[in-house]
């Protein structure tokens, strides 16, 4: 019999996780497949002579740790994380069953393929091949599997950092999602996009208040309109660009591969060409600030004392009280602020062994690749890992088809992930791991 590779196993893998419903719905009570999944990952990590510790942040909220030692352990360790959850889908709306991982021309579907069940797959591939043939890592590799990225991290990688930061102990970087993906430009050059920057998330609610009354009345101190007012200044506001390090370095290699001018003071211009990246891109120049709730008033009749309105805003690295003064310019000096969740911008350099290693890594799996930075306009659980002082990258690999709108699957219908694409990424990522 043949021996059993990753790339042979990171198919059945993926498909397993697949099918266990790991559904994040924001609500403990219906959150309830992580711990299924957690369980999976501790029996294919166990089987092959890993040890690992599983930790419940609540009932159910598994999350999962292994460490995997490294020939110099004196140098710092590497951490390697995938999350086990997944946002719900709507089954109606699928062409199949998203919790099936049914394979069908060339992609594997299911909900969670690319975000992120795919990589999660990808780390147990190497590890076990690895246990199999004897490979030791150059240094320590501690894999990391988290619950709760797409509900605020609170159960999964902040709970870890808070509760069980010993388990990450020496760990001076680290890879995860979102980037190592392919951009085409021709057939002879891909872009791998490496993310090496997030936004800040701070959801903010705005208060507005005035005097109540009858709706009968004059009424020349009314909540609701104080409130409206500034919210609709707010969402039609455009925050001054800031062209960042990461957002530079993109914009420069996009240009050249491209071969077309780029004005820095106009990036956007650029940006809305490159098709479904630009999704991606877009949000990464400016500071932004969203309108998503609003709520006032209880009686038709009644004007009431007291309005508010909730703001999603995503601040870049560097940006955040700059952000609150311009955001307190646009909204006046009545509207009173509530901070209801703030999360800091990340980013680092393109730089380093681990770095020339990743692209190094894509070359020889394809020689068309090229990698560069670029800054999410997202979260995920780097920023839990970054508050350690980890380097945090988002180097999932994957080779993708030219005409796949890739940022379109995040979190949408018809989730899947190409066949290919996972062998190539653990390969890619079986290379990187030797080599970092
Ligand atoms: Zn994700």
């Amino acid at each position: 019999m043949e021996p059993v590779t990753a790339a042979d196993e990171v198919v059945g893998i993926c498909r397993d996780l697949l099918r266990i419903d790991t559904s994040n719905t924001g609500d403990p009570r219906t959150t309830v497949g992580e711990r299924v999944a957690a369980e999976y990952v501790a029996a294919q990590l166990t089987e092959v002579g890993i040890e690992v510790e599983l930790h419940e942040s609540a009932p159910r909220r598994a999350n999962l740790v292994a460490r995997i030692p490294g020939r110099d352990r004196s140098r710092g360790a590497l951490l390697v994380h995938g999350h086990l959850d997944v946002v719900p889908a709507d089954a109606s709306e699928w062409s199949v069953p998203p919790f099936s991982g049914e394979e069908k021309d060339g992609y594997l579907w299911g909900r969670g393929a690319i975000d992120m069940k795919d990589f999660d797959a990808m780390m147990l591939a190497v590890v076990r091949d690895w246990q199999r043939t004897g490979v030791v890592p150059p240094r320590d590799i501690v894999l990391a599997f988290t619950a709760d990225e797409e509900a605020g991290m609170e159960y999964g990688s902040q709970y870890l950092v808070r509760e069980h930061a010993d388990l990450l102990e020496g760990c001076t970087e680290a890879i995860g999602e979102v980037g190592g993906f392919s951009y085409t430009i021709n057939d002879d050059l891909r872009l791998y996009l490496v993310e090496t920057a997030e936004k800040g998330i701070d959801w903010l609610r705005l208060h507005a208040r005035g005097r109540p009354g009858h709706g009968s009345f004059v009424h020349d101190d009314n909540a609701v309109t104080a409130l409206a007012e500034a919210v609709a200044a707010v969402g039609r506001h455009k925050f001054p660009m800031v062209v960042t390090p990461t957002v530079r370095a993109f914009l420069e290699q996009v240009s050249e591969a491209l071969g077309i001018e780029i004005d820095p003071d106009e990036p956007e211009l650029a940006i809305a060409k490159l098709g479904p990246i630009a999704a991606l891109i877009g949000a990464t120049v400016r500071n932004t600030a969203n309108p998503t709730r609003l709520e006032a008033g209880y009686k038709d009749n009644v004007i009431p004392g007291k309005a508010s309105a909730t703001i999603d805003c995503r601040t870049l690295p560097g940006q955040a009280e700059n952000f609150l003064e311009q955001l307190r310019d646009v909204i006046g000096p009545d509207i009173e602020i509530e901070h209801l969740q703030q999360q800091p911008a990340v980013e680092t350099g393109f730089d380093g062994a681990l770095v020339d290693a990743m692209g190094a890594a894509l070359r020889a799996e394809d020689p068309g690749a090229r990698a560069v930075p670029y800054m999410l306009s997202g979260g995920t659980d780097a920023k839990a890992f970054s508050t350690l002082g980890i380097r945090c990258f988002g180097f999932a690999p994957l080779k993708l088809p030219a005409d796949l709108n890739f940022s379109a699957l995040f979190h949408g219908v018809d989730e899947r992930v190409p066949v290919e694409g996972l062998q190539f990424g653990v390969r890619v990522l079986d290379r990187l791991l030797k080599a970092s």
